[in-house]
């Protein structure tokens, strides 16, 4: 039976298309074309594939206002940060492209007189791909591009959130040369993907998304012996010690890190300690940054904070404000959803907080921050493994020596010395805990897309 997705603009509340989700018997049908199509693009020489992506590539950039002015109408991102996403995105591509030959050719491990022994990378094969919507640029590219480089056959579902972005993609694949069901989107939601994962005998599965969901879909698949891949949420922690050299400049740095995207992205800052000596300066500074924000229609060029993306988020977000004022936080800044059409809240810091709060342990996904004093590193290093994710943690402070023997305590897969929130496409992009299972990016998640095979190839 049909069924019919809203597509809702978050800035305004208003409905502005309704898109047909996929029915299982074409998700089953695309699922058959996938499988055939497999053998030949599998086979295409590689110098091919890479022509074929470079020209995705650069349609894309062609087409970069228009499919900025998209995104941010179903997601509500600033049209400036949807430019930017979009731009950055194009390295990933470019990496990839130019680290196919080295990695995906086969490796001669040892050779002598009788025998040579080597690796060769094939393809998994027909890849699911299960996005979410906060950059589906970023994180799409980070499955589909190297899929692809190495091979595969991608099923993409994207988020229901980011449906026009995710029908765009197949359509620029078409116009770029790809070959017909090499790259299909399934428009759909979790209905969909819940089918895709129980149902649809593909040969990997990435997802990127919710604790939640990744367990759900892991569950589904994980009898199937294939390789799973989930990048989840995160609970990102900051700490500025006492020997930073400039506390303004920390403040507006990690605000940025907090804020940006709405708050809306998997490793945004969710929760800054501070040394005690240098807090006060420091909340002064942030709240001073914060109140700057510019917030409002998210096609200003100069709006900075847009709406939420997710209405079912306001919820949450004023949870984790009457929980925090309820124990004792001192609210800064914002605190309250904003009455108007829309999913609008209000860029919001919480001080003085400590570790029974919600806005301390769970993730927020919004404009909201909880900061909170501490006495010296062991402290700041106890609170920022107290939690059950492990994307990334940032440290900022004068003396790198010092950070490093922070660094090697913390339990996450991203660590960032005097930064915060960035991937770069040359390192791995991996969570531990609930933040996830696998990598993406680097030469490393370019291999992610490939099986290898052994060969023990006697001379004689
Ligand atoms: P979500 O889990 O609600 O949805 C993600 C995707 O899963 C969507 O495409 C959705 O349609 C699909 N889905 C929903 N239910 C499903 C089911 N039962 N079976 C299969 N698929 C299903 O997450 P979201 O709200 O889209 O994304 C926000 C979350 O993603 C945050 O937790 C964020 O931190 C995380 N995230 C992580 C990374 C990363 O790289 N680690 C990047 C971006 C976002």
């Amino acid at each position: 039976m049909e069924r019919f997705i809203d597509c809702i603009n978050p800035a305004t509340g208003e409905i502005f298309d309704k898109v047909a989700a996929p029915t299982t018997g074409a998700i089953d049908e695309a699922f058959q074309k996938a499988r055939e199509v497999l053998g030949p693009w599998s086979q295409t020489p590689l110098e091919d594939r890479k022509a074929i992506i470079r020209r995705f590539a650069d349609i894309v950039l062609a087409d970069l206002d228009s499919l900025a002015v998209i995104l941010t109408r179903e997601t509500g991102k600033p049209i400036q940060q949807a430019r930017n996403e979009i731009r950055n995105a194009d390295k990933r591509i470019r990496f990839f492209l130019d680290i196919a030959d080295r990695f995906l050719t086969e490796e001669v491990v040892y050779e002598d007189e009788k025998i040579e022994e080597s690796i060769a990378y094939e393809p998994l094969g027909v890849v699911v791909n299960i996005s979410a919507w906060n950059y589906p640029y970023n994180v799409g590219y980070n499955v589909f591009i190297p899929a692809l480089v190495a091979g595969n056959v991608v099923l993409y579902k994207p988020s229901e959130l980011a449906l026009h972005t995710g029908l765009k993609f197949e359509e620029m694949w078409q116009r770029a040369g790809l070959p017909p069901h090499v790259f299909t989107t399934l428009p759909g939601d979790g209905i969909t993907g819940a089918y895709l994962s129980a149902h649809v005998p593909a040969d990997g599965y990435f997802f990127t998304g919710s604790y939640a969901t990744g367990m759900k879909i892991l569950s589904a698949v994980r009898e199937r012996t294939v390789p799973v891949q989930l990048e989840l949420g995160g609970k990102d922690p900051a700490y500025v010690t006492d020997d930073v050299s400039d506390v303004g400049q920390a403040a507006v740095a990690l605000a940025d890190g907090a804020f940006y995207n709405c708050g809306q992205s998997c490793c945004s800052v969710e929760r800054i300690y501070v040394h005690a000596s240098i807090y006060e300066a420091f909340l002064q500074h942030f709240v001073e940054e914060v109140k700057s924000y510019k917030m409002g229609d998210p096609m200003d060029e100069s709006t900075y904070i847009g709406p939420l993306t997710r209405a079912a988020q306001l919820e949450v977000l004023e949870t984790h404000v009457a929980d925090a004022l309820a124990q004792g936080a001192r609210l800064l800044a914002g605190g309250r959803r904003i009455a108007r059409p829309g999913n609008w809240f209000e860029p919001t810091v919480l001080a003085d907080c400590h570790h029974s709060m919600r806005v301390m342990r769970e993730e927020s996904f919004g404009p909201i921050i909880g900061i909170m004093p501490v006495k010296d590193d062991e402290e700041a290093i106890a609170l920022m493994n107290d939690t059950s994710y492990g994307l990334t943690a940032a440290v900022y402070g004068g003396d790198r020596a010092r950070a490093e023997r922070i660094f090697s305590r913390l339990n996450t897969g991203t660590v960032y010395f005097n930064a915060c929130d960035r991937v770069s496409p040359y390192v791995p992009w991996s969570g531990r805990g609930h933040s996830g299972m696998g990598l993406t990016l680097s030469h490393l998640g370019l291999r992610a897309f490939t099986k290898t095979k052994s060969r023990h190839i006697l001379k004689k």
